[in-house]
């Protein structure tokens, strides 16, 4: 799983950026996870006791995530469309020649504390 790797990396910016403003214990993190990063919100949730154990900065803290959605516009008729809903085909034209305008994200968004 690609997920816990990233995650860890999520993980060990949070606790250092916490480190470097004196914050003793982070409430919770947000991670912006796009719909076409490849990632799986599901796998986040199931790692993230295990990347936060032993590391007293997160005691209790929470995972929370914004799923950014993937928006694509197709280059043959103009509409724009959800990707991942449509499979990556335009609703409209049937194409799948597009350009991706979102939704490849995966970044620490917030770190919250106490
Ligand atoms: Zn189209």
């Amino acid at each position: 799983m690609h997920e816990i790797g990233v995650l860890h990396k999520a993980v060990d910016l949070a606790e250092e950026t916490a480190r470097e403003n004196g914050i003793e214990r982070i409430s919770n993190i947000t991670l912006e996870v796009g719909e076409l990063s490849g990632y799986l919100p599901v796998f986040f949730e199931k790692y993230f006791p295990v990347v936060i154990e032993n590391r007293p900065v997160f005691e209790g803290c929470q995972l929370k995530m914004i799923i950014a959605r993937g928006e694509g516009l197709c280059l043959e008729c103009g509409a724009m469309y959800n990707v991942a809903q449509n499979e990556g085909k335009c609703p409209k034209c049937g194409s799948r020649i597009k350009k991706i305008l979102g939704g490849r994200e995966f970044l620490l968004k917030e770190i919250a504390y106490e």
